[in-house]
This record gives C-alpha cells, structure tokens and sequence, in this order.
C-alpha cells in the first residue's frame, strides 16, 4: 500500500500521455506556446503501461488518463486496451476537451474505457473560441477546428456508447462565462450529464495570469440558489474524490464544485500525477517531483521502481501552497501536470 507521512493513501494516479494540445485555454497556456516534446522523451506505451501496473500493485485502483488532449496521443484506443487488462485495476477513465471524442467514443468504449470527463466552460461559440484561442491554432491543427459543435457531438457520443456517468468541467472565470452558470447547469440537466464548477487555480505562468478572474465556489452556488430560487443540499456522491455536490432541491439535477483555492481538500488527497515524459507530481500545487524514465531507460527492476514510487509517496506534501507569497509552481504548465 502506498500511505504517505499524513496517513493519506494513494489510490488514484492521473497519467499524461501527451503534452500535445489541439486547444490552448488561456488559463492552461500562453498563446502560441508550443509543446512538440521529443518522441524520445516521452514514455512509451510499454513504459506507461509498466508503470502502471507498478503502481497497481502498489495498491493504486483508479488511473484517469489525460494530457494535453489525450485523444492527440497515436494508438489511444490501443494504450486503453493494453491497460483495462491489468489486473486489480478498477477503474479506468479519460479526461478530453472532446473535439475528436466522435471519433473515437466507440472504441475506447469497446477497449474497456469506463467513463469521460468533458471540459467544455462555455456554451457560446465565440467565447468557446476566445477561452480556447482557438482560431490561433496552427495549420496542423486546423483538422480539428470545427469547435463548439465537436466538442458538443463529443459528448453526444460519449453518452450514446455509455461512457457514462459523463462528467462536463467549467472553468469559472469572471466577467468571461461567469454569467453563463445557469444556461450550463440547464444544459447539463437537458443533456443528463453531471455538471462541476471548477475554480481557477495558479498553475503555469497562464494560470497565474488568471487571478483576477477568479469566482470562489460560494459564489458560484450562491449564484445558482438566486438564479433557479432553489436550495443547494449537500449530496454524497460514490467516488467523488475533490468535488462537493449539491442537489438543487426539488428537482433530480445534482452539481458539482472543485474548490481547490477557497476551501482546500489537501487533507483527503489520494492522488499522484505522471507526465507524459515520466516524472512523479507528488502534488498539483508544488514542483517537487521525482523522475521514473531514466531509472526504467537505465534498467531498474520493478523492485527498485517500486522503490523510487513509495520514496516519492513519502515526500508528498501536507498540502499544495497556491497562497503562498512566492509562487513555487510558476514553473508548471497544467498541459505538462493533466490538470
Ligand atoms: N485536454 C484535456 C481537457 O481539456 O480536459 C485534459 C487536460 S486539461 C489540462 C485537464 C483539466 O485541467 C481541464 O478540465 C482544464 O479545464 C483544467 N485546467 C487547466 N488549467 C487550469 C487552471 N489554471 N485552473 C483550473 N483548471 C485548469
């Protein structure tokens, strides 16, 4: 079992396949930011896949994929194949910006992918364009410029195969779609998927960029109470992990918050982060890290991996520190860490 120095245990791990992107939200990355890491330096599939069958039978049970866009990753479908078989892995889900998710929900479905979470913060294609810098995209990527109506088909599909419970993530960010909180929970309702709020947090030069958009989860529920002239009731949900639920009452809509920054849940962190090039984020909101590329590229045993995982268990922090004075994770881009 991995248990930290606060008796937190590590159980879910979130894996970046890719640093790629086919979008670039302001608040993830600067404009025209390029990430074309080097085929060499990012983990091969049979790199991933060791790795996380390490870490599974160090007692991980949940692996959410993730990126940069995940679905830009060649051969996803056959990365999710190769890992739904692992044994005592129980849960294995992917987190998108959905454009190419038509695509592909079919088939990551069949290869044993059991959920999606969406990022979608807007339902106005204008603003999805002006969050997404979307029409700044380089040409490569202009296959994939269709936007809002993509992302919106993603979701369809997602439902449609079952890749469900599907879970939309919004970005609140002030003056730019915070006025769009209500439209998005009555679409979320019209569409039967699971809406959460996310605050902004200050990972990477662009997200630091971001402070002064930044709308505290009260505001948002209290926000949603004045707008729908409902109660917000406090609902447990299985497997929540971060989010705090509510259930607008009276009604069956449930909505979620990730208050990463107005009301911390570092106490109840079960989590550790890959990148897509091998390193160990012990924590979101710090830069300490440990590598596992360069043991593995040099011939380390599973025993001596296994090893390196639970030194870099034991250095996981008390809790991030995103309101400290000097910001420690300026150097981190949320591309590179998957969110
Ligand atoms: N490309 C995929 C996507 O869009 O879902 C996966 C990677 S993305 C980095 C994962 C999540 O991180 C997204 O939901 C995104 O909105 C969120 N995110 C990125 N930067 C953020 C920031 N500064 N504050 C809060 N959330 C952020």
């Amino acid at each position: 079992m991995l248990t930290d120095a606060f008796g937190r245990t590590i159980r879910y791990l979130r894996v970046s396949v890719t640093d790629r992107c086919n979008l670039f939200c302001s608040y993830c990355r600067l404009p025209g930011e390029a990430i074309l890491p080097n085929n060499q330096e990012i983990l091969n599939f049979g790199e991933i896949v060791r790795l996380i069958r390490l870490f599974l039978e160090l007692g991980v049970e949940r692996i959410r994929l993730t990126g940069g866009e995940p679905l830009l990753r060649r051969n996803i479908v056959g990365l999710v194949q190769a890992l739904a078989q692992l044994p005592g892995l129980q849960e294995l889900t992917l987190t998108t910006n959905a454009l190419l998710l038509e695509r592909y929900a079919a088939a990551l479905k069949t290869a044993g992918l059991q959920r999606v979470n969406i990022s979608l913060d807007t339902l106005n294609p204008e603003t999805f364009d002006r969050i997404t810098q979307h029409n700044s995209l380089s040409k490569e990527n202009l296959l994939h410029r269709a936007g809002l109506p993509a992302v919106l088909a993603g979701i369809a599909a997602a439902l449609q195969v079952g890749l469900q419970p599907v879970k939309v993530n919004m970005v609140v960010m002030r003056g730019i779609n915070d006025h769009e909180i209500p439209a998005m929970l009555s679409f979320a309702r019209q569409q039967g998927v699971l809406l959460r709020f996310i605050e902004t947090m200050p990972v990477g030069e662009a997200g630091l960029d971001m402070a002064d958009l930044f709308v505290p989860a009260d505001q948002i529920l209290d926000q949603i109470h004045r707008h729908f002239g409902s109660q917000l009731l406090p609902v447990e949900q299985p497997g929540s992990g971060p989010a705090r639920y509510f259930n607008l009452e009276g009604t069956t809509a449930n909505v979620g918050v990730i208050s990463a920054r107005s009301r911390h849940f570092c106490n109840t962190c079960n989590r550790m982060r890959l990148t897509s090039k091998g390193k160990l984020v012990y924590c979101l909101g710090r830069q300490d890290r440990m590598d596992l590329k360069q043991p593995m590229r040099d011939g380390a045993s599973d025993a001596e991996l296994k090893q390196h995982i639970q030194q870099a268990v034991a250095l996981k922090p008390e809790r991030h520190a995103f309101e400290q004075a000097e910001n420690p994770h300026i150097g981190a881009h949320m591309s590179a860490l998957g969110g």
